[in-house]
Parts: C-alpha cells; sequence; structure tokens
C-alpha cells in the first residue's frame, strides 16, 4: 500500500475503534491552494527519508540550527540534541525548560530530564534536579559516568555537584511573581491583609510600581493567563546522522506548581524517551501521567519496528491513551499530549492528542533536514483544541 493509503487506512480503523467517524479525524484537513491538505502535505514531506536530520518540539526551531550544523560537522548525534535542548534550558523566556521554568508548589523549580545514545545503548536520567539549569547534561553523565541510569532529588544534586556543576537560582522575576500570584491565589494568608489597601487587588499589588504601563499590563495578563491555565511545556529533541546513528533527550520543569517529588515522563526512559539504533526514537512533550501509563516513547519504537511510520506510530500511542478514557472527549479535552518519532532512514513524524492548542493554535514540531529549520503541523487523533 502507498504510504498516503496505508494512512488512511489505519486512521479509518482507528476511528472506528474510536467510535468517530474519519470525517471527523479529517474534518480540519481541508485541501489548501496546492490542493493537498495539511495532513497530506505532512504525509508527503515525510515519507521519503532524510539523513541527517534532527527534530524537535516545536521551542526547538531556533536551535536546530546549531544541532543540524553538528550533525553536518561529524559530531555524535547525542552531542547535537543536547546542544539543542541547551539553548532552551538556557533561555529565560522559556518557563517550561530549565532556567525560568515555572516551579512546583513550594515554589521550587524541580527539572526532569533524559538522554539515550543509540550507538552505545545507553541512557540516563535525572528528577527532581534543583538549582541545575541543565539537567539534559546531567543525565548525560549520569549515562556515561555512573553504572546508574536514573538519578533523583538530592542525590542528583549531589552527583551535579560532583562533577562541577555550579548552583544557581533557577526562578526569574517572571517565574517567582506567576509563583507568588499562584500562592495568593490558593492560600489567603499569602495575600494582602484586610488592612492593606492593596487586599481586593492581590496581583498588582506585587508587581513593581515602577514599571511602564504597557509592562505591567502585559505582565499581569500574563501572570493571570498561568495561574488560571497552569502551563505545561517541555523540549524533545531526536537526532539521526549520515550514518543512521540515532540519539535523543527530553528535559522540562514539569507541570507548574506541581506536589514537590512529582516526576513526569521525561526522565522515564520508555515514556518521554526511547531510541533504539535499530530502529528509531521518539519522544514526548504534555501531560506526562497520562504518557508514562502506555510507555508511549517504547510503544511508539515498537510499532515502527512492526513497520509502521513514525506518525503512524504516534498516532496508535495516542490511540491506547484515548482508550484509558473510554474515548471520552470530555476528560480527554483537558490536557494535551504530542509525540515525536523518526526512525532509522530518517523518516519523521508528530502526532498530538488535539489538533490544536487552547486558543485554536495548530500543534507542531520543528524539523531540521539539512536546508532550513521549520515547523511542520502534527498529525492528530481528535480534531480541536484541548483545554489546557
Ligand atoms: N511532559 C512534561 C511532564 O509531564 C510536561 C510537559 O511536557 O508539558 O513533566
Amino acid at each position: 500500500m502507498a504510504p498516503w493509503t496505508r494512512r488512511r487506512f489505519f486512521l479509518t480503523t482507528l476511528a472506528g475503534s474510536l467510535g468517530i467517524g474519519t470525517k471527523k479525524i479529517f474534518a480540519a484537513d481541508a485541501p489548501n491552494g496546492n490542493g493537498l491538505s495539511s495532513l497530506a502535505q505532512a504525509t508527503a514531506a515525510t515519507a521519503k527519508g532524510t539523513r541527517p536530520l534532527i527534530i524537535s518540539s516545536s521551542n526547538g526551531l531556533n536551535a536546530l540550527d546549531l544541532g543540524m550544523g553538528l550533525l553536518k560537522r561529524g559530531h555524535d548525534t547525542l552531542d547535537a540534541v543536547v546542544a539543542v535542548v541547551n539553548v532552551v534550558e538556557d533561555d529565560p523566556r522559556d518557563n517550561s525548560v530549565g532556567y525560568g521554568g515555572l516551579p512546583n508548589e513550594d515554589g521550587d523549580v524541580e527539572l526532569d530530564a533524559s538522554v539515550m545514545h543509540g550507538p552505545t545503548r545507553r541512557a540516563g536520567a535525572v528528577a527532581s534536579l534543583r538549582y541545575i539549569k541543565n539537567p539534559s547534561k546531567v543525565a548525560r553523565l549520569v549515562m556515561e559516568q555512573t553504572d546508574h541510569v536514573l538519578l533523583v532529588g538530592p542525590g542528583a544534586l549531589r552527583f551535579a555537584e560532583m562533577q562541577g556543576f555550579e548552583r544557581m537560582n533557577l526562578l526569574t522575576n517572571e517565574s517567582r511573581l506567576a509563583w507568588l500570584r499562584w500562592k495568593a491565589s490558593t492560600t489567603p494568608n499569602w495575600a494582602p491583609g484586610l488592612d492593606s489597601p492593596d487586599w481586593k487587588d492581590k496581583v498588582a499589588s506585587l508587581i513593581d510600581p515602577n514599571l511602564p504601563e504597557p509592562e505591567k499590563a502585559r505582565l499581569l495578563a500574563w501572570v493571570d493567563d498561568v495561574v488560571t491555565h497552569p502551563p505545561t511545556g517541555t523540549i524533545n529533541c531526536l537526532a539521526v546522522n549520515e550514518k543512521g546513528d540515532i540519539s535523543g533527550t527530553t528535559t522540562t520543569s514539569g507541570l507548574a506548581w506541581k506536589i514537590a517529588g512529582r516526576v513526569g515522563d521525561s526522565p522515564i526512559i520508555g515514556a518521554g524517551l526511547y531510541v533504539d539504533n535499530d530502529v528509531g526514537a521518539a519522544g514526548s512533550t504534555g501531560r506526562g501521567e497520562e504518557n508514562i501509563k502506555v510507555s508511549g516513547a517504547h510503544t511508539i519504537v515498537e510499532t515502527m519496528r512492526k513497520g509502521k511510520s513514525p506518525t503512524d506510530a504516534c498516532l496508535e500511542a495516542l490511540s491506547r491513551v484515548a482508550r484509558n478514557y473510554n474515548n471520552d472527549k470530555t476528560r480527554l479535552s483537558k490536557f494535551y499530549l504530542v509525540f515525536y518519532a523518526l526512525n532509522k532512514d530518517g523518516v519523521h513524524g508528530g502526532a498530538s492528542l488535539w489538533s490544536a492548542a487552547r486558543g485554536g493554535r495548530p500543534r507542531t514540531y520543528a524539523v531540521h533536514d539539512g536546508s532550513q529549520a521549520r515547523l511542520v503541523e502534527c498529525a492528530s487523533l481528535l480534531q480541536g483544541p484541548s483545554s489546557d
């Protein structure tokens, strides 16, 4: 079967198992100017493999040039993926990863990360790591310098310090402000008291009165948004080089306002990341709890091993998540989950539980196949926005 036909067949089967019509699955898949639907375009774009290839969640777009440059100069695939995610970990504006990541309910930033190196078939990970902005580098050292795979909490911090990493405050002014606002909204003692002139307006009282008005307004709107819709986010990056060697990494600050010690899918080998040098690699962003229950990344790699394309394998893993809720769309709409995958031939794919983010923006992922980094629309299991 041609890839497109096979894909349609697969989605028809999927629609049957979900109890929804194929029409619905393809509802937003209207033909565009060149006669190809966005989904068909994505399939066409990914049908033929290219090596070297590097892909990531959409927040890695601007760093993929760096990763591709390393691949083209013959660096290891693990060097390339870790270099890409380090850019995002260092960026204070990305509040889902590394420095500037939103903290847990106690105001502490706790980071999770994993790496897998295909050619040597090794893995390393850290979870609930505080004070160190590049957990992916620490995960790599767990893989390279220890006989373990996963270090957590104080043990992971001690290991990082013994390896020469320096502690830093991972809260930025913005993430600290967002936490204070969240704390005030959930714990009355953290809001101005009755005798305060500010007691009605909990947020405004936290903002520097000397800021220019437009900046104050932007900050207030952003803080309110993240308090009402606790954001999630992560970066996953996967690469295959010219020879067909594969590596991947996933790094995150996890769910905002989580319970201290909560670990998501990102550092769990087989959930937030999986690489098999004979087959391909997969990773994820979104609600880790759902992914852990289906071992998403491992499921995707095993599905690709049986001959499915990366996109179809991602959809298969998502259908297992939907099955865990008996395909109840109301519950499924409360979260988002996106899977990313590539195979050894350099074919890539990405699929999202819902076709759009809150507000209607389509879910995308970033791809660099040697010419230019670009965003590609994800395939999706269900049409519409998730409400997170
Ligand atoms: N997957 C991450 C976690 O559950 C969060 C995210 O990607 O939004 O920790």
